[in-house]
């Protein structure tokens, strides 16, 4: 974002309660700055309060304190139709008994848009989501893919300022979500439009975002990008919810490291080797029991039971031989890692 332009999305001190039984503290006290074009991902657990932030972005949902600016100009009073920000929700929200076309035309219409220049939108906008040729047909004749994509061609022909996505991939198979992952890129940079995307899926958010936010109970614990939530997260919450939760506790850092503090270690920055062979020059090394090898493909994941306390996961890629061939259970070995690859966890 260049000094003097105004943010797309801004919150400052953004808090939703609702009055249950018992109450809950939905979002608290969240502030965030979301530049123009960015593809910004909020990522967190379920019921870590994605959803509401969007909502309250979106005017669904009224904010208990604090204010929404979108280009610069406050909206928290504004209903949802005075808002330049479009939605796409989990379950597409597609009108059953339109066509495709009509589900995309419809909010062009509903704006004043005469029908000829509605349609001829609405064509351009199923072309760049490759629907065009299915465009006679209603929401239930096609597959959960195709569907995505309407929703996506009829969010985006408002051209809105920004794009609200709530878990847009959720209701799709893996492979399906891949591509749609690649596609949904693809389409941001091309359009230019700034998404705000929610996952709990947090390869998804790795994958497609410039900034990520890290939410746990209502709160943000980290903005950045993907390298840096992944490389130096600022909490233990991060470090564990970002990648595979690989942690020594302090006692073990004590005896491992020599050092007080916890730390987080990546499970692809371990290696294994026979006991008392020798590792590389500088690395940390530390006396484990394999409690678990597990097969994936590409990779083996090795659950090691460390002599110092608590338990560590590496990962070796398959397909070349390494020293941890032919490990199995129950066996002795030594870990090892270059000393950069801690990463120190603040205590709070
Ligand atoms: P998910 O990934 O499951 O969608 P989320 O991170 O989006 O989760 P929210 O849907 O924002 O989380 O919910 C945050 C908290 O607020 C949860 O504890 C939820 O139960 C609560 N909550 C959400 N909407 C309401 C509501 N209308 N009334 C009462 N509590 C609510």
């Amino acid at each position: 974002m260049s000094e003097g332009q105004a943010a797309a999305i801004r919150l400052v001190g953004l808090r939703k309660e609702f009055h249950g039984t018992p109450p809950v503290v939905a979002v608290d006290d969240v502030d965030l700055v979301v530049g123009g074009g960015e593809f910004f991902s909020m990522l967190g657990p379920s019921g870590s309060g994605k959803t509401t932030v969007l909502r309250m972005i979106a005017g669904f949902e009224a904010p208990t304190a604090g204010r929404v600016e979108l280009a610069g100009a406050d909206v928290t009073a504004l209903p949802p139709h005075r808002r330049d920000v479009n939605t796409v929700f989990q379950d597409y929200a597609l009108f059953p008994h339109l066509s495709v076309r009509d589900n995309v035309e419809y909010g062009l219409r509903v704006k004043g848009v005469d029908k000829a220049q509605a349609r001829t939108r609405a064509m351009a906008e199923l072309e760049r989501v490759r629907l065009a040729d299915l465009a006679e047909r209603r929401p239930a004749q096609l597959s959960g893919g195709q569907r995505q994509r309407v929703a996506l061609a009829r969010a985006l022909v408002n051209r809105p300022q920004v794009l609200l996505l709530d878990e847009p991939l959720g209701a799709l198979d893996l492979k399906l979500r891949e591509q749609m992952q690649v596609e949904l890129k693809a389409i941001q940079r091309e359009v230019g439009i700034t998404f705000l995307f929610v996952t709990h899926d947090q390869e998804e958010a790795l994958t497609l975002s410039d900034r990520i936010a890290v939410f746990n109970a209502g709160r943000i614990e980290q903005v950045g990008t993907a390298r840096e939530v992944y490389e130096s997260p600022a909490t233990g919450f991060v470090a564990g919810f970002v990648g595979t939760s690989n942690m020594l506790t302090a006692a073990a850092a004590q005896a491992v490291v020599g050092t007080d503090g916890a730390f987080a270690i990546r499970p692809e920055k371990i290696h294994l080797t026979l006991p008392g062979v020798s590792a590389e020059p500088g690395s940390v090394r530390t006396r484990g029991t394999i409690a678990e090898v597990v097969y994936a493909g590409p990779v083996t994941r090795y659950v090691v039971d460390l002599a110092a306390g608590g338990r560590l996961t590496a990962l070796e890629q398959n397909g070349h031989r390494t020293a941890a061939d032919g490990l199995v259970r129950g066996a002795e070995v030594d870990l090892y890692w270059a000393a950069q690859h801690l990463i120190s966890i603040p205590t709070t």
